[in-house]
């Protein structure tokens, strides 16, 4: 069985499984989220997507102006959430915001590990700081998560869910820029063996693998370090020589629903699912 999170069986096609397990149907509702980069974009598709399924959800950000709009769409949605403030790559910070999301909501079940920078950057011409950042918020930001609130959601023993957010730019390297797409492989790679390593265990593993998503991810705010603070007629090697406001045009135009998406993830999560691929390209 898979813990106080499955009350349901359903069987059916649409119905993934972990190797040796059968079906499930999860009830997730009264559950805890614990969502980074909740504030924005797939994150707060996510905090909205679960919350409308009756999900407490724990909406964890680096970026003030994100949290504060973001409080304002949940709680006139209605969702029951708590806002954090963590910066993903700080390895001392994410256990006082686990300590607090618990202290909140008593106990976290799904970790959902989403926060990241899409600065894409050619290994070519990366400097240390692009690696230090990328790769600190990008994959670091996920082990730490995990790392620190697995360990909190096995000792709860009523099962669980990890997911992450890596990128098509982790399992292909066709236009993501080198050191981007490298940090999104090792998040692809750590959930896969997380998957492995959880096999006998309640708890589940997903991936999401978006394609184009309309959402902020272009925008860095102050986080920016001085070297990507150009305009855009000065563009250097960052972002691939591409302006990032041509790149947020490309998303709203084309780029898939960020609600969308966050209804995907949960419709995985209820099954069970190792993957999910949004639909546009
Ligand atoms: P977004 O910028 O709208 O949301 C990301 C959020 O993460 C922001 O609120 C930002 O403040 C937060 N964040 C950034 N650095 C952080 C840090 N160090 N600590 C805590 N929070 C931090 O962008 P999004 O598209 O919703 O991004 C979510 C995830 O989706 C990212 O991992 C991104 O790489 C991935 N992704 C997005 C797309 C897309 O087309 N939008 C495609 C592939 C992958």
């Amino acid at each position: 069985t898979c813990g106080a999170l499955s009350t349901q069986r359903r069987d059916g096609p649409e119905t993934a499984v972990r190797s040796g397990r059968e079906a499930e149907m999860r009830d997730l509702s009264g559950k805890v989220a614990f969502i980074t980069g909740g504030a924005s974009g797939i994150g707060l598709g996510m905090a909205k997507a679960f919350s409308r399924a009756g999900m407490k959800v724990v909406v964890v950000d680096i970026r003030d102006d994100h949290r504060a709009a973001a409080e304002e769409t949940l709680a006139r949605g209605g969702a029951e959430f708590h806002l954090i403030k963590l910066d993903v790559a700080d390895r001392e910070a994410w256990s006082r915001a686990a300590d607090e999301a618990e202290r909140v909501f008593s106990r976290i079940h799904v970790l959902c590990n989403n926060a990241g920078i899409g600065v894409l950057t050619p290994i070519a011409q990366a400097t240390w700081e692009d690696w230090d950042w990328l790769l600190g918020v990008n994959l670091g930001g996920v082990i730490i998560g995990v790392t620190t609130v697995l360990p909190r959601i096995r000792a709860h023993g009523e099962g669980g869910h990890v997911m992450a957010t890596a990128s098509l730019g982790g399992i292909t390297v066709a236009g993501n820029g080198g050191v981007y797409s490298t940090a999104k492989f090792g998040v692809v790679a750590m959930m896969e063996c997380l998957r492995e390593d959880l096999a006998a265990e309640d708890i589940g593993v997903t991936v999401l693998c978006p394609s184009a998503v309309n959402t902020n991810i272009h925008d860095h705010g102050d986080r920016r370090p001085e070297r990507y603070r150009v305009d855009s007629s000065d563009l250097g090697p960052h972002d691939a020589g591409l302006d990032p406001e041509m790149l947020k045009g490309m998303l709203a135009s084309f780029g898939s629903d960020p609600l969308e998406v966050g209804r995907q993830v949960l419709h995985a999560i209820r099954h069970d699912q190792p993957y999910v691929f949004t639909e546009r390209m």
